[in-house]
């Protein structure tokens, strides 16, 4: 005797396709959806987009947070969060615009500069998080980090993968440049770096140091020039000249001689340079 296939009802039709195309939220949320539905708190139409909608958002939150991993952004900073009257130099709408992120489509260079604690560090991790909500490919790590990477890659022979690595990420932001000390034969590493990202990629660097102390910093004049060159070229350079949100409340405690030690090494032009902006860039 033929066995006959019980009939299939839409909803349980539904709940297969959903296990099928691997739709976990959706089915989560199915019967409660449905039940609205009967009691006609939801038109079929409304029903149809709240379960796209809640598969869509979970994606995207999941999309988000691996992205923010692979980035390496694990101390999450936004805009939102940022206190623009403790900052009275900067200037708010320049750093929304920049957050429309016209400067990674145009692979500039966004330089933020400033004493310690005056949200550099925040403010480009704001960024790439807006990158990253964008689905840009982002990657933050420190000068000192990024030049002990190319070296042990050099050592490793895989030199040429790890600057391809590096090139790959729409946004590099590379952060506390000038805090430590570079090991021996960094600065060159660091060139090959910055010439291979030339006009192909977004940067962001942050430095409680000027640009004349760039010789100092790479331990090289001519190749702080030829740095400096690419990364002034298609720039923006964002003075921070402020006090340290860190001491906000302890201000008084930090020795006046450290304080101007912090702030003293602030001679960069206060002018923009580089490129022109364009209005709106
Ligand atoms: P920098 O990189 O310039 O040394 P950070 O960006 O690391 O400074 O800021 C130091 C701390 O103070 C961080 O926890 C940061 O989130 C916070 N911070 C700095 N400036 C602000 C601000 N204007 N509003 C809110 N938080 C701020
Ligand atoms: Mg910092």
């Amino acid at each position: 005797m033929p066995m006959t296939q019980p009939p299939v009802s839409p909803l349980e039709s539904i709940r297969a396709r959903l296990v099928g195309l691997k739709m976990a939220r959706s089915l989560e949320v199915l019967d409660e959806i449905v039940a609205q539905l009967e009691q006609k708190k939801l038109s079929s139409l409304e029903a149809l987009d709240l379960l796209l909608a809640e598969e869509f958002s979970t994606r995207e939150s999941r999309r988000i947070k691996m992205a923010l991993m692979t980035a390496r952004l694990t101390q999450l900073k936004t805009l939102d969060s940022f206190d623009f009257s403790f900052q009275p130099s900067l200037d708010r709408n320049q750093i929304l615009t920049l957050a429309q992120l016209g400067f990674i489509d145009r692979n500039e260079v966004l330089h933020f500069l400033g004493p310690p604690g005056t949200g550099k560090s925040h403010l480009a991790i704001a960024l790439g998080y807006e990158a990253i909500k964008q689905g840009r490919s982002v990657y933050l790590a420190t000068l000192a980090e990024i030049i002990a990477s190319l070296s042990k890659a050099e050592r490793e022979g895989t030199l040429a993968q790890r600057i391809r690595f590096l090139t790959r990420t729409a946004l590099l932001i590379i952060d506390e440049v000038g805090y430590l000390p570079l090991e021996k034969g960094g600065a060159n590493l660091f060139f090959q770096l910055v010439n291979a990202r030339y006009e192909k990629g977004a940067m962001i660097l942050t430095s409680n140091r000027s640009f004349r102390e760039w010789g100092e910093i790479f331990g090289d004049s001519v190749v702080a020039a030829a740095l400096l060159d690419r990364l002034l070229h298609h720039a923006v350079v964002v003075q921070i000249e402020g006090n340290s949100y860190r001491l906000k409340k302890h201000a008084d405690l930090m020795p006046e001689n450290l304080l101007a030690a912090a702030s003293g090494r602030q001679q960069a032009p206060r002018r923009k340079r580089g490129r022109p902006r364009k209005e709106g860039a």
